[in-house]
């Protein structure tokens, strides 16, 4: 399944109870997790979802690996939102799972349903998983449970698991530079904000060279580049405001990552950013200039 897709999917409330989000980082796991849950129980109008102001979406917070330290008292709650880390040294034990899912057998406090989210599902131990699965297969009736298995691949998971299971992929499962990450991300973000206020598509050319500072392109079957501009189009997202270019840009994120494909027939990765960023934030180009045809 596409980002987009399950992005839609639960903004309407539509998505599978169990969803594995694998591949990417764990910092990018994690973000969408985030987003996917705000989504889901956010109080906006669909489209609108997730809006990242009400008193669903402002209360749910997934704790990123580099803010893991923050005081508890510091990190906002949301009843009917939970996050189970590993609980142990290499795993997450059947007694943690048993926990997260005694509050599914609760009715949603304040939300019209809960998110569960399993920060690393590839530890957790045969019976913590089977544990899980049980509730999977007789669910909770009342209101609907979504849980977001996160995983470096999805293959890590027991395959009746995964067979219960929507699986998003986020781009191979290699860890990225997140300083490089965050450069990126700086440089493709100051194009933006001047396209976004002036509407001069010159500013989209620039947003699309700066995305190729990731550099390591001359390998045509080379991953890395696109995952790294991925990423630093990802964390522009989560920086964005919520709306409609919060979810332009998670869509280009997506994109970025399915380019290679582009790439293995030997298009320029020059004409495929700038085309993806054409075709994703500027739909409506003058017929004929439009970059994009470089991949038609
Ligand atoms: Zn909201």
């Amino acid at each position: 399944m596409s980002l987009a897709a399950v992005e839609e999917l639960a903004r309407d409330g539509r998505l599978y109870p169990s969803t594995i989000l694998h591949g990417g980082d764990l910092h990018a796991r994690l973000e969408l997790a985030q987003e996917l849950a705000r989504a889901l129980l956010c109080e906006a109008p669909p489209q609108e979802r997730p809006c990242g102001a009400c008193r669903h979406c402002s209360r749910i917070e997934v704790a990123t690996p580099s803010e893991q330290g923050k005081a508890d008292a510091e990190a906002p709650f949301h009843p009917d939102f939970r996050v189970l880390s590993r609980d142990l040294k290499a795993s997450t034990s059947v007694e943690a799972v048993r926990a997260l899912l005694r509050l599914t057998q609760q009715h949603p406090f304040e939300a019209r349903g809960q998110v569960l989210v399993v920060a690393e599902a590839e530890t957790l131990t045969g019976e913590a998983g089977n544990a899980l699965l049980k509730t999977l297969e007789e669910p909770p009736t009342g209101a609907p449970r979504h849980f977001l298995l996160l995983a470096p691949t999805q293959e890590a998971l027991l395959p009746t698991l995964r067979s219960r299971s929507w699986a998003v992929y986020l781009g191979p499962p290699e860890s990225l530079d997140q300083g490089r990450v965050e450069t990126l991300a700086d440089a493709f973000a100051a194009p933006l904000e001047a396209w976004e206020s002036t509407g001069n598509g010159v500013y989209l050319l620039l947003a699309a060279a700066a995305l190729e500072g990731a550099g390591g392109w001359e390998d045509l079957r080379a991953q890395r580049p696109w995952g790294m501009a991925a990423a630093a189009v990802a964390r522009c997202a989560h920086r964005a405001a919520p709306g409609d270019l919060r979810r332009r840009l998670w869509g280009l994120a997506q994109d970025l990552l399915e380019a290679p494909r582009w790439r293995l027939r030997n298009v320029l990765p020059q004409r495929i950013l700038e085309g993806l960023l054409a075709r994703r934030l500027a739909p409506v180009v003058p017929a004929g200039r439009s970059p994009a045809r470089a991949l038609g």
